[in-house]
């Protein structure tokens, strides 16, 4: 098992966040392999740990002085046994190999466990949306697709948003693979309603992340009514988040952006995530300025120099981070069992440090992964590339009711796999056997491929 991870570490020196996620996955997904020796005999776990392909390409684009800039994009198909490539794209300045590796690698186990037909990919660009003008973004996303549309296709690969990708910019993208293609399909998702998109799509991740939260209350007979909730980040995921755990009868005091966070003692309401949604949708401004118009509340600069994040430390009940890889470590975590912490639910892609995990674990606290608690996203993107293959769209009710009906069976299916393995409650341990055993008994009855 280790002479794997150190191959693969050896072969690819430096891609720490890959090497994170594939060590997770290698240590859980151990009695799998002694239970079928075949896997060992076939290197399952050598083929399930290299892409299937990773395109890198040039993307130049001139801003609105008439300067040109270059940026470097990406996509990783890692995975096609079980469907077309299917995961984001990310445009952040920390977009590198290594971090659209793990997001691919992660994506391959979440999308099998949604019971819909989708492989794994991501990918992405260090390009920054953050400042630019509408037309940058648009320059940048037509230069991106000009390459991308050549390795993408409804039926093949079917990129999504994620962080820096927004509706803007799969409109951009959409509008300039449909003109290099001359065919308008499914081959993105997160489209606009008016063109293709699905209802609730921009809620599914984190009313998904939600109805997961939900269905590990209840194996305690518990509910999110009267729970006192940390939500990080303030994009999609987490808007979304806030908003259902707000309709659960939850109370959330926190919310941030990469300068800082906010902690509001009477719990962010209806009215403040309208105001929420206008700064950071609209005006693209920062959540310090939640506190221009709700004076009361304390606003906190991130300060890295810190070794822990102060927003991880309050009285609370629930945590879902919701921001970005990593953002929990060790002492976070501690901070959080200290504060009555008892459910952590990952919003966010790998937002917690392995170290975070162990205590966790220790502490028989309920944790749910991101890669089953994250899934309605490309659940309902999924459910998007249905509609459009029949060119008809689902009621937001229907919509809502395919996704809780799919986040109940992701919940059951983690832990009957983990019962299965001898580790009743280990939503970790269940979510990478049931999407490991899923993947590779596919790929072993495609061949040698
Ligand atoms: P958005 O771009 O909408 O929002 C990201 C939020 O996280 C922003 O508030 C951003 O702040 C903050 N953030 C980003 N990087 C950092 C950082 N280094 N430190 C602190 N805060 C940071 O993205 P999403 O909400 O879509 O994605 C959030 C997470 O959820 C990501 O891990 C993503 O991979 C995951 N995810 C998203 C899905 C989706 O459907 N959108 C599906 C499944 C997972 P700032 O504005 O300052 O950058």
């Amino acid at each position: 098992m280790t002479d794997i991870l150190k191959q693969i570490e050896d072969k690819d020196p430096g891609e720490k966040e890959f090497h994170q996620a594939v060590q997770e996955v290698i240590e859980t997904v151990q009695p799998v392999l002694d239970r079928n020796p075949q896997y060992r005999q076939d290197a399952v776990l050598e083929r399930i740990t290299e892409p299937e392909r990773a395109i890198m390409f040039r993307v130049p684009w001139m801003d609105d002085q008439g300067q040109v800039h270059v940026n470097r994009g990406f996509r990783i198909e890692m995975n096609s046994a079980i469907g077309p490539y299917k995961g984001g794209l990310r445009f952040h300045p920390s977009v590198n190999l290594s971090i659209l590796k793990f997001l691919a690698f992660e994506q391959v186990f979440k999308n099998a466990l949604t019971t819909l037909a989708m492989g794994g990919g991501k990918g992405g660009s260090d390009f920054d949306p953050k400042g630019k003008s509408d037309n940058e973004v648009m320059r940048f996303c037509q230069s991106f697709m000009s390459e991308l549309f050549r390795h993408i296709g409804p039926n093949t690969d079917v990129p999504a948003g994620d962080i820096g990708v927004g509706a803007r910019e799969i409109g951009y993208l959409f509008g300039m693979y449909k003109k290099l293609r001359n065919e308008f399909t499914g081959v993105l998702t997160g489209k606009s309603l008016g063109w293709g998109g699905s209802l609730i799509r921009p809620e599914a991740t984190g009313y998904g992340s939600v109805y997961f939260a939900a269905e590990m209350l209840a194996t305690q007979n518990e509910t999110l009514e009267g729970k006192t909730c940390l939500v990080s980040g303030s994009g999609n995921v987490a808007q979304h988040t806030l908003e259902k755990i707000i309709e659960l009868g939850g109370k959330v005091v926190t919310l941030s952006d990469s300068s800082g966070y906010i902690y509001d003692e009477e719990g962010i309401d209806t009215d403040k995530l309208v105001f929420v949604k206008r700064l950071k949708n609209i005006k693209r401004g920062r959540i310090s300025e939640y506190i221009d118009k709700y004076s009361e509340v304390v606003y906190t600069e991130a300060d890295t120099s810190l070794a822990y994040n102060p927003q991880w430390n309050h009285k609370a009940d629930c945590a879902f981070p919701s921001a970005t890889e990593n953002e929990i470590n060790a002492k976070n975590a501690a901070n959080l069992m200290k504060n009555g912490v008892r459910l952590v639910c990952e919003g966010a892609n790998m937002p917690c440090t392995p170290e975070a995990i162990n205590i966790f674990l220790d502490k028989k606290i309920q944790y749910a992964p991101g890669k089953a608690s994250n899934a309605g996203g490309v659940a309902v993107s999924g459910l998007e590339m249905a509609q459009n293959s029949m060119r008809l769209s689902w009621t937001a009710e229907e919509v809502d009711r395919r996704l809780k009906m799919i986040m109940k069976s992701i919940h059951q299916t983690c832990l009957d796999a983990a019962s299965e393995y001898g580790e009743p409650g280990n939503y970790m341990a269940g979510a990478n056997i049931a999407g490991f055993t899923k993947v590779v008994n596919a790929m072993l009855d495609q061949g040698l491929v």
